[in-house]
C-alpha cells in the first residue's frame, strides 16, 4: 500500500510514518518543515529496511501541483500538515488560518477527485472552554471571542471538520477525523509551547519549570504510539467514515502536579517558577481548565485501549531528549 502522511516530518507524523514502513508499506510524506523537521525523518531515511519505499518531498500542502501528484499516487492519505500550538497559533494568525482551512480544503477536494480514503487529524481544541469531564463528541462548542486569537485555531479545525462531513455527506467521501487530545512522546519539541518536552528539558538543564496560570489547569495525555494504532485503527475500519472521534488517555492530572511529576522523575534540582498567564502568552488570554476525552466511542469501534502510565512515558521521553543534549 502506498501511503500519504501530509506533515510526515512532523511530530505524530513521524511515527505514523515508521509504522508504516515497519508494517512494509511505502511511505511519501509531504512537509513544509514550518514545525517539522528532517532530524525527524532522518534515521527512518537511513534506514536499510526501509531503502526505496520513503518518499520525501519538501513542498506545501497549498502547492496544487504536488498534491494532486502525490494523491494521485496513494491509496490513503493522513492529513496531518496543520498550524499546531497554542504559542504558534498566537504568533502566526493568519499562516496558521490559511493553512488549516485552505489546506485542508485542498487535500479533500484531491481525495475526492481521485476517490482516496483520508484521516483528518482535528484537536480536542475544538470543544473550546468547557470544564466538564468527559467531553464526548456531541458536546456542544463554547468559544471566547473573535478578539481572542486562540480561538482561531478551534474555529479553524471545526470547518475542517464540517468541510470534511460535507465531503462524506455530499460525495460519498471516505474521510474520517479523529480529535486528538494531548499528544506526548519522543521527537516532539517544547519550541512551539507543548508543556511535557519544556518540562522535561527545563528538568533537565536543571532550570525553573514555568507553570503558568495557578497550575491548576488539567490535561490528559496520551502516548504518540497510542495515536498512531489509533490512526491506523480508523483507517482500516469502515464504520470510522463520516465519523468524529476523540483519542486520548483518561488520567487527568493538573499541570502543577505534572511539573513535580517530572522533577521527581528527572531526580532535578529545579524548582517551580509560576508565570502569569498574560506574560506567558498575550493579554487577556484564556486558557482550558480541563480537558478530558470520553473515549467510548473508539473503544467501541476498533477497542481503543491507550497505555495509560504516564510515567513511563515521560521516562521515554526523559531518556531520548538525554541522549539528544
Ligand atoms: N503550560 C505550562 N507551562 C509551559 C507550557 C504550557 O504551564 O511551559 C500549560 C498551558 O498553559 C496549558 C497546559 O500546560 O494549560 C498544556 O499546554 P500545551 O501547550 O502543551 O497544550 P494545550 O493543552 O494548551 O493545547
Amino acid at each position: 500500500m502506498k501511503v500519504l502522511i501530509t506533515g510526515g516530518a512532523g511530530f505524530i507524523g513521524s511515527h505514523l510514518a515508521e509504522a508504516y514502513l515497519e508494517k512494509g508499506d511505502e511511505v511519501y510524506i509531504v512537509d513544509d518543515l514550518s514545525t517539522g523537521s528532517m532530524e525527524n525523518i532522518e534515521s527512518l531515511q537511513e534506514d536499510k529496511r526501509f531503502r526505496n519505499r520513503i518518499f520525501v518531498r519538501i513542498d506545501n500542502i497549498l502547492n496544487h501541483e504536488t498534491m494532486l501528484e502525490l494523491i494521485g499516487i496513494c491509496d490513503t492519505v493522513f492529513h496531518l500538515a496543520a498550524a499546531v500550538g497554542v504559542k504558534y497559533i498566537l504568533d502566526h494568525p493568519m499562516e496558521s488560518i490559511k493553512t488549516n482551512i485552505q489546506g485542508t480544503e485542498k487535500i479533500l477536494e484531491l481525495c475526492n477527485k481521485f476517490k482516496k480514503k483520508l484521516l483528518i487529524a482535528s484537536s480536542s481544541e475544538v470543544y473550546g472552554k468547557h470544564t466538564h469531564a468527559p467531553l464526548i463528541e456531541t458536546d456542544n462548542i463554547i468559544y471566547g471571542p473573535s478578539s481572542k486569537f486562540r480561538w482561531s485555531y478551534a474555529a479553524s479545525k471545526l470547518m475542517d471538520e464540517f468541510t470534511a462531513l460535507a465531503y462524506y455527506r455530499t460525495n460519498g467521501l471516505n474521510v474520517t477525523v479523529p480529535r486528538l487530545f494531548n499528544t506526548i512522546g519522543p521527537r516532539q519539541t517544547g519550541t512551539y509551547g507543548m508543556v511535557v518536552p519544556r518540562f522535561v528539558d527545563q528538568a533537565l538543564r536543571g532550570e525553573p519549570l514555568t507553570v503558568y496560570g495557578d497550575g491548576t489547569q488539567t490535561r490528559t495525555f496520551t502516548g504518540v504510539k497510542d495515536v498512531v494504532k489509533a490512526f491506523m485503527g480508523l483507517m482500516e475500519n469502515e464504520g470510522s467514515f463520516g465519523q468524529v472521534f476523540n483519542i486520548g488517555g483518561t488520567e487527568e492530572i493538573a499541570i502543577l502536579d505534572l511539573a513535580q511529576k517530572i522533577i521527581a522523575i528527572t531526580g532535578s534540582q529545579s524548582g517551580i517558577k509560576m508565570i502569569p498567564y498574560e506574560e506567558a502568552y498575550e493579554a487577556d488570554f484564556e486558557d482550558m481548565e480541563r480537558r478530558v476525552p470520553s473515549i467510548e466511542k473508539v473503544a467501541q469501534l476498533i477497542g481503543f485501549k491507550p497505555n495509560d502510565n504516564l510515567d513511563d512515558i515521560i521516562r521515554e521521553i526523559v531518556a531520548v531528549m538525554k541522549k539528544g543534549n
